[in-house]
C-alpha cells in the first residue's frame, strides 16, 4: 500500500484547509480553502504545489471560505475535474464563492487607489485574487452528491460523504483506498459539529479507520453550556422592548443567522416575547436562508416538527426580509422597537455599520453579538467595552447596552471531539490532528494520546506522509 498524504494547509494553524492524497496515478484535494488569518494570507499567491490540471478531482467538505475560498484560482489555473460536495454545499458554496471574489475585486481597487494616492507600494498585488469571472467559472464543475452514496475516483479511491452537523450540508469524508485485496480507510474530519444542536443532524460517528484526520479549532477548550441561549435572548429582547430601543445582531450569514432565527421563532411560539418585527437585513443570509427552506431533508428530528405544524423558524409572520439598501435605509425611521440581523458578524463591513451609526448611541438600544469576534475588528473593540468607535469615518460614543451570547458554536470542543473519535472501536493507525492554532493542536493532540494511548501527531505545513 502506497498513498500519499500532504498538508497543504491548516496545518498548524486555523485557515487553508487543503489535502493532497495521492495514490497510484490518482491525485484528489481534499478541500481547497483561503487562508484568512492575517499572518498566512500571502499563501493564498502562491502558485499550487502541483499543477491544477494533474488533479483529478476534489472533495469538499462544506461552504465556508476557509474551506472553499481557493477553488476559483484552482479552476482559472487549470483544474477541470469534478469538485465533489453534498447538493446543499454546492448551492451555499456558490452564494459565497461570488460573494468572495466580489470583496476580492472591491478590495483590489480599493488599495490600487490607495497606493497610488500614497505613491506607494502594498505586500501583495494590487489585482483580485480572483475576479467574479474566475468564481463563475468554477461553478460547473460542482458535482453534488448525497450523503452515504459512493462516489469512484479512478479505479483505486472511493470517497463518501457523511453528515458533519457542522453546517448546513457539511460533511465528513470517508475514503477508501483498494489495492489488489487490500484497503485503507482515511477519514477526513471537516469541521466537526456539534451534538442537540437546533436544525442540524448529529455529527456522524465512525467506527473503523486507519487513518483519521481531525480539526482541533477548539481542542483547548470546553464550550459554555447551550441551554441558556433562550432564556438570555428573551431577556435582551424583552428589556430593550421596554426601553423602546432596537436590537442589532451582527450575525454570520451561514448558520448562525438561522440558528438565531430558530430561537427567536421558539420565544414566539412560547408567547416569551412581544412580536416585534424581526429584519434580516443581508442579501446573502437570504440567499442562504433560501437554501435551508430547499434541504429540510438535512434537518433533524425537531426541526422537521416544527415544519409540520407550520412553525418554521424561516417563515414567521413578523419575520421580514430586506434585500435592497434603499429598504434597509428605511428601517431607521420606524418608530417601536424592532430587531435587525444583519452582516458582517465581526462589524468589519456590510449593512450592520450603518445601523451602529442609529443606534449605538443610544442608550435604549441593544447590540448583541452573537458570534466570535476577531482582534482588530470593530465587533471586538465594541465587545471589549470601548467608550468611543470610529465607524464609517466618524467617531460615535458607545451608550447602547452590549450584550453577548456566547453559547452559539458550530464547532466541536474539546470532549466532543473527543466523543467523535471514541466512537473508533479499533485504534486508528496515526491520527493526524489539523485546522487549530499551533499550540491549541498540540494540546489536543497530548490529550487525545493520553485518553486514548493512540498514536497522534501535528503535521507542518507542506509536510508528506506515506500512509501503509
Ligand atoms: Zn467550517
Amino acid at each position: 500500500m502506497k498513498i500519499k498524504l500532504r498538508f497543504l494547509g491548516a496545518a498548524r494553524n486555523v485557515t487553508g484547509s487543503r489535502y493532497l492524497l495521492e495514490v497510484n496515478s490518482v491525485r484528489l484535494l481534499v478541500d481547497c480553502g483561503l487562508y484568512q488569518e492575517r499572518e498566512f494570507q500571502g499563501r493564498n499567491w502562491d502558485p499550487f504545489t502541483i499543477p491544477p490540471n494533474t488533479l483529478d478531482a476534489v472533495l469538499l467538505t462544506h461552504a465556508h471560505l476557509d474551506h472553499c475560498g481557493l477553488l476559483p484560482k484552482l479552476v482559472r489555473e487549470g483544474f477541470q475535474g469534478r469538485i465533489y460536495c453534498t447538493t446543499a454545499t454546492s448551492e451555499i458554496a456558490q452564494i459565497i464563492l461570488l460573494d468572495s471574489a466580489h470583496l476580492q475585486e472591491e478590495d483590489a481597487e480599493f488599495k490600487r487607489k490607495r497606493h497610488e494616492r500614497e505613491g506607494r507600494r502594498g505586500p501583495f498585488p494590487e489585482i483580485p485574487l480572483y475576479t467574479v469571472e474566475d468564481a463563475k467559472a468554477s461553478l460547473p464543475l460542482f458535482s453534488p452528491v448525497k450523503y452515504g452514496e459512493h462516489v469512484q475516483i479512478g479505479n483505486v479511491v472511493e470517497a463518501t460523504f457523511y453528515d458533519a452537523g457542522h453546517v448546513l450540508g457539511s460533511s465528513m469524508v470517508k475514503v477508501v483506498v483498494s489495492q489488489g485485496e487490500e484497503k485503507r480507510a482515511i477519514i477526513f474530519s471537516g469541521d466537526v459539529g456539534r451534538w442537540d444542536r437546533p436544525i442540524l443532524q448529529d455529527p456522524n460517528i465512525f467506527s473503523k479507520a486507519d487513518y483519521v484526520i481531525v480539526e482541533s479549532t477548539y481542542g483547548d477548550s470546553v464550550h459554555e453550556e447551550p441551554a441558556e441561549i433562550g432564556d438570555k435572548l428573551a431577556e435582551i429582547v424583552n428589556s430593550t422592548h421596554k426601553a423602546g430601543g432596537n436590537i442589532l445582531v451582527p450575525s454570520f450569514a451561514l448558520q448562525r443567522t438561522q440558528e438565531v432565527l430558530y430561537y427567536l421563532n421558539e420565544l414566539l411560539v412560547q408567547d416569551r416575547i412581544p412580536h416585534l418585527i424581526v429584519f434580516l437585513d443581508s442579501p446573502m443570509a437570504i440567499s442562504i436562508t433560501e437554501v435551508f427552506k430547499r434541504h429540510s431533508e438535512m434537518f433533524d428530528q425537531d426541526m422537521m416538527k416544527l415544519l409540520q405544524h407550520r412553525r418554521s423558524p424561516f417563515d414567521f409572520p413578523c419575520l421580514k426580509m430586506v434585500q435592497t439598501a434603499d429598504e434597509s435605509k428605511s428601517l431607521n425611521h420606524i418608530a417601536g422597537t424592532i430587531m435587525i440581523i444583519a452582516g458582517s458578524g465581526m462589524c468589519t463591513g456590510g449593512r450592520i455599520k450603518h445601523h451602529l451609526v442609529t443606534n449605538i448611541s443610544r442608550p435604549e438600544s441593544a447590540i448583541l453579538f452573537v458570534g466570535y469576534q476577531a482582534m482588530g475588528t470593530l465587533g471586538r473593540q465594541i465587545v471589549n467595552g470601548a467608550r468611543k468607535v470610529r465607524i464609517l469615518g466618524q467617531e460615535y460614543p458607545v451608550r447602547a447596552r452590549i450584550a453577548q451570547i456566547r453559547g452559539f458554536s458550530a464547532h466541536a470542543d474539546r470532549d466532543e471531539l473527543l466523543r467523535w473519535l471514541s466512537g473508533l472501536i479499533v485504534a486508528p493507525k496515526h491520527v493526524f490532528v489539523t485546522h487549530g492554532e499551533a499550540k491549541v493542536a498540540e494540546q489536543f493532540g497530548e490529550f487525545l494520546r493520553e485518553k486514548t494511548g493512540w498514536e497522534v501527531s501535528v503535521p507542518d505545513y507542506m509536510e508528506e506522509v506515506l500512509l501503509k
